[in-house]
């Protein structure tokens, strides 16, 4: 495509939307970044392997991240009891694999944003995309402002519930719940404990499944997948932070004490996050509007 002159509107500056607007720019191709929130994301831990670890650096960014290289995975019993499994960083390297890396995924998304702001492009915040609309031989996009910007085409990185499909696709599948909701907890710094930093540290409860990651700076998020039906979805999601504590406590009574701490230090902490997945799409554009990311295939974390 002949990109001279063009203008992209980008709706969503999460982390497929900024990747897009530099690799745009490096076509020559301008783009303008439209976000529905006021800031960026600013939750969750994203484990990038070695594809990951390469689109990184074909964007540029890889020596702004200081990023834990090589995160080790170790598996643990309900009991605390460590799993004996090989050396994952020995075995990487004895199979010449490049390694991955372990990073804060508000982290990834401010240093993607930063890297788009330093090679001109525009981000605008607190632009929720209502409606699209294409004309001739542009689309206009309408946010919930009031405002409106008109480019010669748009791509949807609004994610899984992203508004650029529901607009331009109506007829495409809903986001399928996949019956388990992702728990995280914050626990920098307020548990005193021994784990070695820079890995993960998997354990396999009685009950529910559950990991920490620590950071080689010692800042620790730990994280539960607790399996919850879509009827009881909604009375999950309204449990009071103290109701939500007591609920981790009991589905993780059996398992080991380090769990339990991290639950009862971090209560009021909680980030919840229902896991849906985007059913097969037939197409991932139509006109002048195209889609990418969570907003055209969203998967379950559980798939890797
Ligand atoms: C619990 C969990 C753990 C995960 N772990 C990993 C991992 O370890 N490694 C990995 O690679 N991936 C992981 N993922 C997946 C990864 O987070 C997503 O694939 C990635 O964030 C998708 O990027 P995106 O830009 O498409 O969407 P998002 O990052 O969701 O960004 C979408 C952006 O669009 C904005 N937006 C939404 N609606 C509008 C609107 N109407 N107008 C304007 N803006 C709008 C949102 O505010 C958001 O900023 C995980 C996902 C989950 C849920």
């Amino acid at each position: 495509m002949d990109g001279k002159n063009k203008k992209a509107i980008i709706i969503g500056c999460g982390i497929a939307g900024p990747s897009l607007a530099i690799m745009l720019k490096r076509i020559g191709i301008d783009s303008e970044i439209y976000e529905s929130e006021k800031n960026t994301s600013d939750f969750g831990i994203l484990s990038f392997t070695p594809n990951a670890v390469r689109s990184v650096k074909t964007l540029g960014i890889h020596g702004m991240l200081q990023a834990d290289p090589s995160p080790n995975v170790y598996f643990y019993k309900h009991n605390g009891k460590r799993i004996k499994m090989p050396d994952m960083i020995t075995e990487l390297k004895k199979a010449k694999v490049d390694h991955g890396m372990m990073l804060r995924r508000s982290q990834v998304i401010q240093t993607l944003s930063k890297k788009a702001i330093q090679d001109g492009i525009p981000i605008h915040f607190e632009k929720k995309l209502v409606e699209i609309l294409e004309e001739n031989n542009h689309v206009v996009a309408s946010f919930s402002d009031g405002t409106q910007t008109k480019g010669d085409f748009l791509i949807g990185c609004d994610g899984p519930f992203s508004k650029t499909r529901k607009i331009t696709m109506p007829e495409a599948s809903a986001p399928t719940y996949s019956g388990r909701i992702w728990i995280g907890l914050d626990a920098d710094n307020l548990v005193q404990h021994n784990l070695i930093p820079n890995a993960f540290h998997m354990t396999f409860g009685k009950k529910v499944y559950s990991g920490t990651i620590v950071f080689s700076d010692k800042k620790t998020v730990w994280w539960t997948n607790v399996h919850c039906s879509k009827d009881k979805l909604q009375e999950f999601k309204s449990l009071s932070p103290e109701n939500l504590t007591q609920k981790l406590l009991e589905l993780h009574k059996d398992d080991h004490e380090l769990i339990l701490e991290f639950i009862k230090s971090t209560k009021n902490r909680h980030v919840i996050i229902p896991l849906y997945v985007i059913p097969h799409l037939d197409t991932w554009n139509k006109g002048r509007v195209c889609l990418i990311g969570d907003a055209a295939h969203a998967t379950s974390p559980f798939i890797g």
